[in-house]
């Protein structure tokens, strides 16, 4: 189709862009990735979730000759993605195990024929014989290699198939390769480069921010409530996910929100595998379902319109963290990652380092990347900078994250770190044995209980001299203290604290502590239900909106582009329930949302919205039209 000269290959992509995927112009690296492909070159691409990966080979697959082959490990979602690209008009079609004998033999005949532009296969299914004589014969235009950190050993994500990759470049040495994958880490790129045969690739790193995503962390006080305010407040009918760290969470979150109303489906490795696709299917297809789950919800879920990802437990690193929040808000629209965390999530992740079978070097590993991720819950600066700072790229406030927004008061701990490590000491040396942190605050608040009487702990010159701060606030001095590694918890011995090497150093006064000033008491709920509404993802823009006066600025005009977005979104559930695919298929909420804001009257005005290519503006425009009234909601 192209010339095959640099500026002919520009012109064309960008025609492609625009007439087919009805996007006005390149995404960052996008231009250049598609320009080098398809003037035959081979590429790495490492690009976050939601950056854009896709294009960046459907675009030279549609401008070279011969058909796309796509290696993707993600059976279940093949399907979705040859009906998104036949709803845009592209000829698309998939060999996988999913495929009856008859179909997959109609799939070949037209394969034979050299008919599709792009061509999904899954790996295993790719390396039969049978395959790879039946594409020795056709003309192949690229090959693409999705998810590509599969080939890693050391990925939890291994598939062995991908290994025998190579064999695709001995076997056609002439056709480009790209090499896909949000991994960023420089040890699975190298593995990337090496098992795949890629040393001459041109490698395409992006950044890994994603800015539409904001990252919220809060102190876990009363998880589900607090849960339930976010879930069902500014997300309210949204579709989100909620990860917990075990099944009976996961099971016992689930019924929970369910019983408050909201459309909540458990899933995890315990249940059967009849039960998950079906809670999968319905996440995927059906607007508004929050999916309650373990980490075994994840890889392949691209579902553009996750509007959230809650944490109710802390992951145990900071790439955990960044990959799970990072399935918020692929379209680019605002999302939001929020996590709960309190003094349990640290004694339970250092728990699970401490009595773990592994050898020592693992330990050591595992430690520093909780400490990592303990560092970015506790952190008073910009959530954005630490995170990105961890894989390496520097940045500046980001203006879209809780601390960004909303700065904690820093304060310094010193004082009553001092009088905590002294309580433990004391009550430690006039008993023979150490307490639990329940005891020791009680302690120091003063309270005679009837432990603390029978102990003869009120006797003690640590009795009562933390009457300043309450319960919690101690409870989060507490876990900084543990968190930084300067009181341990006895875990064969009943969550006892004791002090450790580093205490020492707190004590002589040759060290402070500085922390976020806690807060003393929950938010009240009346109060963050109306800061959520407005900050929550329905505000309009991306990035760092104005937190204080959006509440006045929900003006009218507002509740008529709102409206009417409820409306174009009523309108694709059932457009896309006719039609047998999910609602994404037909429209991303981006594309539904810029209808509602520009209200097009004609279709040239639809066309113009991004999102809308000519095929769409065929199949719907004069429908959407019909259905926007100029005026009205
Ligand atoms: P990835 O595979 O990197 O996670 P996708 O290829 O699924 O990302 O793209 C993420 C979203 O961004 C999709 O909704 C896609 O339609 C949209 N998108 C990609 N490129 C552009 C672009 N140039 N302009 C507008 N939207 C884009
Ligand atoms: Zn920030």
């Amino acid at each position: 189709m192209t010339s095959g000269h640099p500026a002919a290959i520009d012109r064309d992509a960008l025609a492609v862009l625009n007439r087919v995927f009805g996007f006005a112009s390149f995404r960052g690296p996008q231009q250049q990735i598609v320009a080098h492909v398809a003037g035959g070159g081979d590429a790495l691409v490492l690009m976050p979730t939601g950056g854009g990966k896709s294009l960046c080979y459907q675009i030279p697959a549609l401008l070279r000759d011969g058909i796309g082959v796509v290696v993707s490990p993600l059976i279940a979602l093949m399907q979705d993605q040859v009906e998104a690209l036949r709803e845009l008009g592209v000829r698309a079609a998939f060999l996988n195990s999913s495929l009856g004998t008859r179909a997959a033999a109609a799939v070949e005949r037209a394969v034979a024929a050299g008919e599709p532009d792009l061509l999904y296969v899954a790996p295993e299914r790719l390396l039969t014989s049978r395959c790879l004589e039946l594409l020795g014969r056709s003309r192949i235009a690229l090959f693409a290699i999705d998810e590509a950190h599969c080939v890693s050993q050391w990925g939890h994500d291994f598939r062995p198939e991908y290994l025998q990759l190579a064999v695709l470049h001995e076997r056609w040495p002439q056709v480009p390769r790209i090499a896909l994958t949000a991994t960023a880490d420089a040890l699975t790129r190298r593995e990337i480069v090496e098992k795949l045969a890629l040393g001459s690739a041109r490698e395409f790193v992006s950044s890994f921010d994603r800015p539409n995503i904001r990252y919220r962390i809060v102190e876990k006080n009363d998880p589900k409530h607090q849960l339930l305010d976010f879930v069902g407040g500014a997300h309210a009918g949204q579709a989100g996910i909620v990860y917990c760290a075990t099944r009976a969470r996961v099971d016992e979150i689930a019924r929970w929100l369910s019983a408050q109303g909201i459309a909540a489906l458990p899933y995890h490795a315990g249940l059967d595998s009849a039960t998950r696709s079906a809670h999968q299917a319905r996440f995927l297809r059906e607007d508004g379902v929050v999916m309650v789950a373990t980490i075994a919800f994840g890889m392949g879920i691209d579902k553009p319109d996750v509007r959230f990802v809650a944490h109710l437990d802390m992951p145990r690193s900071v790439e955990g963290y960044y990959q799970e929040t990072g399935r918020a808000g692929r379209d680019g629209e605002p999302a939001e990652a929020w996590m709960a965390y309190g003094l349990a999530d640290v004694v339970q992740q250092r728990r699970l380092i401490d009595q773990s079978q592994a050898d020592e070097a693992f330990k050591r590993v595992s430690g520093a990347k909780l400490d990592a991720m303990l560092a970015l819950a506790e952190t008073i600066a910009c959530r954005r900078m630490r995170l990105l700072a961890y894989f390496g790229e520097t940045g500046a406030p980001c203006g879209n994250c809780d601390n960004c927004l909303d700065p904690p008061e820093p304060w310094d701990a010193t004082e009553p770190a001092r009088k905590l490590l002294s309580c433990i000491y004391r009550i430690r040396q006039a008993s023979g044995f150490g307490f639990g942190a329940q005891h020791v605050i009680t302690v120091l608040r003063g309270h005679t209980g009837e432990r603390v009487r029978q102990h003869g702990h009120d006797a003690l010159s640590t009795f009562g001299i933390g009457t300043e701060l309450s319960e919690t606030e101690w409870r989060a001095v507490l876990r900084q203290l543990i968190a930084q590694g300067l009181v341990s918890v006895d875990h064969a011995h009943h969550q006892v604290l004791v002090l450790t090497e580093a205490s020492r150093a707190l004590l002589r006064g040759e060290r402070t502590l500085s922390m976020r000033r806690p807060k003393t008491r929950p938010a009240r709920r009346t109060g963050r239900g109306a800061r959520g509404a407005h900050d929550g993802a329905t505000a309009g823009t991306a990035g760092g909106a104005g937190t204080t006066d959006g509440i006045v600025a929900g003006s009218t005009a507002d509740a008529a582009v709102e409206a009417l977005f409820e409306r174009l979104k009523s309108w694709r559930r059932a457009t896309a329930m006719a039609r047998g695919v999910p609602p994404y298929v037909v429209f991303h909420d981006a594309t539904l949302r810029g209808i509602a804001e520009r209200r097009p009257v004609s279709l040239a005005e639809l066309a113009a919205v991004s999102g809308v290519g000519e095929k769409k503006l065929d199949a719907y425009g004069a429908e959407l039209i019909a259905l926007i009234d100029p005026v009205g909601p």
